[in-house]
């Protein structure tokens, strides 16, 4: 399986920025084998970057979109317009359920929408910080997790990836935490487990397991060889090209 290194730059940079961004970070780059570099900027700018992107060394990510295809949904961005914009969108991000009252019926439909237009969802799923006090951990991670994939065929989760962001150690959190490596491991074979209990060991065992919560180029070596992570998602260190080079360094050492 190759090891996943994904930047979600949020609510940053105009699409000139990002675009600046996007050039020195190719220049960067050579194509790795084993490492999946993608970004995701806003959706404005996915359509003048995907023109840009060398999709041999690195692959493009939504933010988000919403799962109509098309029709009376103002504001709205749908996977379809993304269809071949972008290679992977992030779904169920903690920031999507908690500012914008996403809910597991609506990820699970947008995680349909996403592999109907030839996208692959990273469906996030992580406890907060209360539920992992009052010992909920492992039914939010379960709930979140099947309803997320309630809508997808059977044969579609290996178009999946699965990201595990425990929501009190993402840096924007007020008094984020690191998390350490066991607690990363425990909830990780839990993952693992419920997909091979729901898909079979065959495809259950295939599905990528990234982490995320407050990576950055010098504890990335430590997460990534967590056992059972095959990748990061990287929120607030991907905004530094310093930073996101250095993790994808770091990815590639781990891997060779
Ligand atoms: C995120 O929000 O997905 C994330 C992992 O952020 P950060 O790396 O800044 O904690």
């Amino acid at each position: 399986m190759k090891t996943y290194i994904v930047g979600n730059w949020k609510l940053n940079f105009t699409v000139g920025e990002a675009s600046i961004y996007l050039h020195k970070l190719l220049r960067k780059m050579s194509n790795y084998r084993d490492v999946e570099v993608a970004v995701a900027p806003s959706t404005i700018a996915l359509q003048p970057l995907s023109l840009q992107v060398d999709r041999h060394k690195m692959k493009l990510c939504a933010q988000n979109a919403f799962y109509r295809d098309y029709g009376a949904f103002t504001g709205e961005t749908s996977f379809n317009q993304l269809r071949g914009v972008a290679d992977y969108a992030i779904i169920g991000h903690s920031e999507r359920r908690y500012i914008f009252g996403e809910d597991d019926k609506m990820i699970a439909k947008k995680v349909a929408a996403a592999v109907r237009n030839r996208i692959s969802p990273i469906l996030c799923i992580g406890e907060t910080e209360s539920e992992r006090a009052f010992g909920e951990t492992a039914d939010v991670i379960q709930d979140q997790l099947v309803s997320g994939l309630m809508d997808i065929a059977e044969d579609d989760i290996e178009k999946v990836i699965v990201a595990y962001e425990p929501v009190w150690a993402i840096s924007s959190v007020k008094a984020a935490k690191l998390a350490t490596p066991d607690e990363i491991a425990e909830v990780v074979r839990m993952i693992r487990q419920i997909l091979v209990e729901t898909y079979g060991a065959e495809k259950g065992e295939k599905v990528p397991i990234l982490f995320g919560g407050s990576v950055n180029s010098s504890n990335a070596g430590a997460y990534l060889t967590v056992p059972g992570v095959n990748g990061l998602l990287v929120g607030g260190a991907s905004l530094i090209l310093s930073e996101f080079t250095g993790i994808i360094e770091v990815a590639k050492r781990v891997r060779s």
